[in-house]
């Protein structure tokens, strides 16, 4: 039983870099548990949210829907779902397509999703493989 829901905790969104920002949208929380029970298996959160300084060092667009600034009353409303090999990153996908999610990031070991609503293009793009 997580904090956040069934099967998330805050602790699995928190700000990678130690400040302790966790403010992520429950709407994103409650796309990830219906993505869970669609695979009937765990998901692991890579990235979730972001303080403005560790977005921008990690690489993190500027507006990031990873950011979670409370200052500005914005929270995170995207996550990277960890994948393992292409059959993974294939059910992720088709999961969060089924969930209404229209924004899809895909990586070599991650998917991002995210349900950012001032960005409300829906789109799939692909990151470059890291070197
Ligand atoms: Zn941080």
């Amino acid at each position: 039983m997580g904090d956040l829901s069934p099967h998330f905790s805050r602790s699995e969104f928190r700000c990678r870099c130690g400040c302790g920002a966790d403010a992520v949208a429950p709407a994103l929380v409650e796309r990830l548990e219906e993505i869970r029970a669609i695979l009937e298996r765990p998901v692991l959160i890579r990235s979730g949210c972001r303080c403005p300084a560790h977005n921008r060092a990690v690489g993190g667009k500027s507006g990031s829907a990873h950011v979670a600034d409370p200052a500005r009353r914005q929270w995170c409303t995207a996550a990277d779902l960890a994948v393992a090999g292409d059959a993974a990153r294939w059910d992720v996908v088709l999961a969060a397509i089924r969930v209404g999610i229209c924004r899809i990031g895909v990586a070599e070991g991650f998917v991002h999703v995210d349900i950012d609503r001032a960005n409300s293009e829906d789109r799939l793009w692909l990151y470059p493989p890291r070197g």
